[in-house]
């Protein structure tokens, strides 16, 4: 399996100060017994960026735990009320920012192109961008799952792309059901092959997670696909322990 295979954490619109602070010192207490090869990235909402970055520089510069943000704006600063720029998250000692979620495409009508300039900014900031796409159930009931991520892939990502890439199908968000194991290792293998044309290089190094109603219980099932590199976790990621549990499963 790709090493280090990541598991990360999307808080969503969740935590007020104190129970983000213990979810989050909970997980960075476990974090030290977790092997080597995983790493742990935390995603809270902007507001407990901050404290969260204390508790896991606390634990030390070993924890294989890492902070990053729900998404951040397409330019550095400016007239821009109510934004968030990705140097701001790099300044306050983030790493990761997750962008083009479904729930950002859907509510707030990102587009491919937008998302792409936001990975620009990131990469610009030194963040690593987690580039999140995936197919409604109505694309694929209409056999559009292919056209749908390769659109995707072709339109939000950058020519020189060098971060993460979620897969996460939008029927599965949330909803308790994942794609049957040899469906998603097939999803799998495709995108590994658009990422190959679209970056114009066979020598892939860009992880791919899978995202959607992940559960310490499916986990296991998961993590059997070698060439996965990682997870990305909403609601199970809001208790310490089944967020441990899953990371234990990587
Ligand atoms: C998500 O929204 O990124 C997600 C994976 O959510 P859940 O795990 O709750 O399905």
């Amino acid at each position: 399996p790709p090493s280090p295979r990541l598991v990360v954490g999307n808080w969503k619109m969740h935590g007020l100060r104190e129970q983000s602070g213990r979810l989050a010192r909970a997980v960075a207490e476990g974090a030290q017994s977790l092997p080597d090869d995983v790493r742990l990235v935390l995603c809270p909402p902007f507001t407990q960026l901050a404290s969260v970055h204390g508790i896991i520089n606390a634990e030390g510069p070993a924890t294989p735990l890492h902070l990053g943000a729900q998404d951040c704006h397409t330019t550095s600063s400016g007239p821009h009320t109510g934004n968030i720029s990705a140097e701001m998250l790099a300044d306050l000692g983030v790493r990761y920012v997750i962008l083009g979620h479904s729930e950002r495409r859907q509510a707030h009508g990102e587009t491919d192109f937008l998302i792409r300039q936001k990975v620009e900014a990131a990469e610009a900031a030194g963040l690593i961008p987690i580039v999140c796409i995936g197919e409604t159930m109505q694309e694929r009931l209409e056999g559009r799952t292919t056209t749908v991520l390769a659109t995707q892939v072709e339109g939000s990502l950058t020519d020189g792309f060098t971060g993460i890439l979620a897969y996460e199908p939008v029927w599965a968000i949330g909803s308790g059901t994942i794609p049957p194991i040899d469906e998603l290792e097939r999803t799998l293998s495709l995108l590994h092959g658009l990422l190959q044309s679209r970056l114009k290089t066979d020598d892939i190094r860009v992880p791919i997670l899978y995202g959607g109603s992940v559960t310490p219980a499916q986990a296991p099932t998961i993590f059997s696909i070698g060439s996965l590199g990682g997870v990305l976790v909403g609601s199970a990621s809001l208790e310490a322990e089944s967020f441990l549990r899953i990371a234990e499963a990587a």
